[in-house]
């Protein structure tokens, strides 16, 4: 099969991808390959789908200010297409919470995010407790709303991306990357699980926490990780008011979810690498043990709950400083890029960097928002550009 771009996994960054390049018209033929259409080991339909434009690495600011209008505005954006979900997306807006310890970071993350035109309100502890009465933990000096933010539904997100993308032209293979080929000009060609050759022009790899394996086959080093990431859905006895997706210094977040609450803390102890069951090892009774005892001190009506479920997903993390990747990787190769290593930012900053992608492709620069301080060099420079106070 012969093709102009040829995109290596289908998650949300690959459809988002994958649909820019098809809303462009100039792309020619597109092809994503992504073996597992259920996406049932992907990150994507794992994760909490928060939309925040809390962030203090100006682009992420500046990719969530795209992405969250993008969003809000999904229908309209992608047009007529047929079964497009809807992605749920709830306008509960973010709070970050902290003690006096992160009180001055807050305050000057508050500052850019405003200096971009975010509606960012930072409000003392009187004022949380006032807003949201359920929320009572007293070492809390200080939080910042954003009631702009919310949270869309990860999977409908994904789903969105593909229905809108297959409906501009993208055929989606349901086969795995197993080899590359180059020469002096660059990759030419993949090598698919069901024995096809898939040439192409362009390559773009966007296979999540696999991303550093698919680097590998162009003589790519790419320092991203999978990293396991616990998530619960609980229901509370208790009444407690519309909240926003609230987030504490611990890296502690919970937001509402139906008629109850899906929340979790990264564990920042564990190693590297794919969990498959969390019933054993370090997250046996993690919940009860761990995340419940924070949840409840932070929201003492959280001492009455059942929980539901627990399930894994696994960021792709890159190891430098916790922020994305994008753009030209493999030496010698200029005509494949990536867009990976998002932590837990990959579902909001997917509009904006499906759309860098595309330009990365048709245009070989950025055209809108220039991401070029988030490319690999600063990696081989080793300048972390890592979030500072809550990630
Ligand atoms: C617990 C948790 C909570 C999160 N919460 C949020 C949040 O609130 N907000 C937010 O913005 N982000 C959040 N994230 C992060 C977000 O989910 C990810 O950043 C995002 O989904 C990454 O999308 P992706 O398309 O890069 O990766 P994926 O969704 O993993 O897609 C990669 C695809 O590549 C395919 N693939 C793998 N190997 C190959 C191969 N050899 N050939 C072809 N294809 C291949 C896979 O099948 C997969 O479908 C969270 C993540 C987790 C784990």
């Amino acid at each position: 099969m012969k093709c102009d771009v040829a995109i290596i996994g289908g998650g949300i960054m690959g459809s988002a991808a994958a649909y820019f390049l098809g809303r462009s018209g100039k792309a020619g033929e597109v092809v994503v390959i992504e073996p597992d259409p259920s996406y049932q080991f992907a990150t994507t339909p794992q994760g909490a789908g928060g939309v925040r434009q809390q962030f203090s690495v100006a682009e992420n600011i500046q990719m969530s200010c795209f992405s969250l209008d993008f969003y809000k505005g999904f229908a309209d954006e992608v047009g007529d297409v047929p079964d497009l979900p809807d992605l749920g997306f709830t306008s509960q807006g973010y709070l970050f919470v902290v003690t006096r310890d992160g009180e001055e970071i807050l305050r000057r993350n508050q500052e850019l995010q405003a200096s971009f035109g975010v509606k960012a309100e930072l409000i003392d502890y009187p004022e949380v407790r006032r807003r949201f009465p359920s929320i009572e933990r007293d070492n809390i000096v200080l939080g910042c709303h954003t009631p702009d933010d919310g949270w869309i539904d990860p999977n409908a997100g994904l789903w969105g991306f593909r229905r809108a993308a297959e409906h501009l032209g993208a055929t989606y293979i349901k086969a795995r990357v197993t080899g590359m080929t180059s020469d002096e000009h660059g990759v030419r060609s993949l090598t698919l699980s069901d024995g096809q050759t898939v040439e192409a022009d362009f390559f773009i790899n966007t296979a999540g926490p696999w991303v550093a394996d698919i680097a590998k086959m162009s003589g790519g080093d790419l320092p991203v990780v999978p990293m396991c990431r616990v998530q619960h859905y609980w229901k509370c006895a208790n009444d407690v008011e519309p909240l926003p997706l609230v987030k504490d210094e611990s890296g502690m977040f919970f937001r509402p979810e139906g008629e109850g609450f899906v929340g979790g803390r990264p564990s920042f102890e564990i190693e590297p690498g794919f969990v498959d069951d969390i019933g054993r090892g370090y997250f046996a009774n993690y919940f009860e043990e761990t995340i419940w005892p924070m949840m409840a001190a932070l929201v003492p009506k959280f001492e009455e709950i059942r929980l539901e479920s627990s399930w894994a997903g696994h960021y792709a993390q890159n190891t430098l400083d916790g922020n994305m990747i994008i753009g030209r990787y493999s030496p010698g190769h200029d005509n494949i890029v990536t867009a990976c290593g998002f932590s837990g930012h990959g579902i909001m900053h997917a509009p904006a960097v499906g759309r860098a992608l595309s330009e990365l492709a048709l245009a070989g620069r950025y055209e809108t928002l220039d991401l070029s301080r988030l490319e690999i060099g600063r990696v081989h420079r080793n300048e972390p550009l890592a979030e500072i106070g809550i990630k």
